[in-house]
């Protein structure tokens, strides 16, 4: 009976070598950044408890409502993180980070789960790259934020992409707002899809994330949120401006972006690329002053944004950049005969010591095929070693891709390859 093949589940991918070194060269980048913008790298679990996701994020939200990825065991109840916000505010609130004075600058990297229906750019495993600026409320904090994440994009080379900027207000514009666009909708409710029809109910707001083909002629017209704001929310969203501004960082203003988690206040950005089809995001964040506060913290003024790599990664490709290069090991060394493999396997550690990468062949191949793999392998040298090589101590060194072959001894090989 043929055995049952496995493959991965749906909407999550093996990334395999050739692949992990671009991811691998982009987590350099991301680290350097944070590096220079003097971020620290914060590591949570991949489960996290499911209410703080259901407090956290919003119980109304698209992730809390319908995309996590929960079970019980015992008492407890496990989600596996769909974000990366909460769980950093929740280790700030856990470890009182707050009292090691200051603002705390942290960043993550690392996977994410959401139940949605995979299509290109979106999966049910995905990584994000993040940070968080916990413990500062001024305009300088979000640019300081939005600064970091474009740095990371220009150091890729990607190089077309938009910063849509909005502000979300504070509690207070936001519930005036909130009546406006409920006051716009309610008479148009017939004509408005299923679930704005929903939203319009539970968060008006959220209807202006729709994607419906029905709901764009009548968000179209609907009240803009900059027509609600408070006073002190607007003099901060047009301090974030006139920063962007003098930091030439070029942004285009959105009304209609209000992002889909909850805890969001103020400032809200996303960075859209023309190279990602309908899930144009690269990236996005915004200011959660509520939020650490609402999960038990103290009050914590605070800003973050989010990344999808996979998205990165797209953009990387339809644009051509090869953020790796794939690079072959420094020797193959060919062997005939077992004596000369024996010779392969002691001499290995001498050359990876002096910080060589080499390998051979463990399948007891012919010399031509060892020649084939060396190449497929795309190795700078050969090493071919057989009886009579052994006896003379004097050893063959072929240059993989001048074609060259010289004689020398072991010593003398080294200093070769090495220079
Ligand atoms: P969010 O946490 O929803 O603000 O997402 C931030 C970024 O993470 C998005 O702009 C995407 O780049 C990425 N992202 C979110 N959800 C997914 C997903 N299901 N698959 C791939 N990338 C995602």
């Amino acid at each position: 009976m043929e055995k049952k093949k496995f493959a991965t589940h749906h909407g999550m991918s093996d990334l395999l070598p050739g692949e992990v070194e671009n991811w691998q060269v982009l987590e350099n980048i991301i680290r350097e950044t944070a590096r220079r913008f003097h971020f620290q790298e914060i590591r949570t679990p991949v489960l996290e408890q499911t209410e703080l996701i259901a407090r956290g994020v919003g119980q109304l939200t698209d992730i809390v409502s319908k995309e996590m990825f929960a079970f019980d065991r015992g008492e407890d109840r496990y989600v596996l993180r769909p974000e990366g916000t909460a769980p950093v505010a929740r280790a700030y609130v856990q470890h009182h980070l707050a009292q090691r004075g200051g603002t705390q600058r942290l960043f993550y990297i690392g996977p994410f789960f959401r139940a949605e229906r995979p299509q290109k750019g979106r999966q049910r495993q995905f990584h994000q790259f993040g940070a968080e600026l916990m413990g500062a409320s001024g305009a300088a904090a979000d640019v300081e934020i939005i600064a970091f994440m474009k740095s990371i994009y220009e150091q890729t080379g990607i190089d077309n992409t938009t910063l849509k900027i909005n502000s979300v207000g504070d509690p207070e514009s936001r519930s005036a707002y909130k009546k406006a666009l409920y006051d716009y909708f309610q008479p148009l409710s017939d004509k408005l899809s299923e679930i704005s029809r929903r939203r319009l109910e539970t968060n008006p707001m959220r209807i202006l994330d729709s994607k419906e083909e029905e709901d764009q002629p009548l968000k179209a017209d609907a009240p803009k949120i900059t027509d609600y704001l408070s006073k002190a929310s607007r003099e901060h969203y047009e301090e974030v401006r006139k920063l962007l501004e003098q930091m030439d960082i070029p942004y285009e203003t959105d009304p209609f972006m209000v992002r889909g988690l909850d805890y969001y206040t103020e400032t809200a950005f996303e960075l859209v690329s023309p190279d990602l089809g309908s899930q144009d995001a690269l990236g996005g964040g915004g200011r959660y002053d509520l939020l650490v506060e609402e999960i038990g913290g103290p009050p914590t003024p605070a800003v973050g944004f989010a990344c999808g790599i996979e998205r990165l990664m797209i953009a990387c490709e339809a644009l051509g950049i090869a953020l790796s290069e794939t690079s072959g090991p420094d020797v193959y060394i060919v062997t005939r005969g077992e004596e000369a493999a024996r010779w392969a396997v002691k001499t290995m550690p001498g050359l990876r010591s002096q910080g060589l990468s080499c390998t051979m062949d463990y399948a007891g191949r012919s010399i031509k095929a060892q020649m084939k793999d060396a190449n497929r392998q795309q190795a700078r040298y050969a090493i071919i070693v057989g009886e009579q090589e052994l006896q003379d101590n004097r050893y063959t060194l072929r240059n993989m891709s001048e074609s060259e072959e010289v004689t020398l001894s072991l010593d003398d090989i080294k200093k070769t390859i090495l220079t």
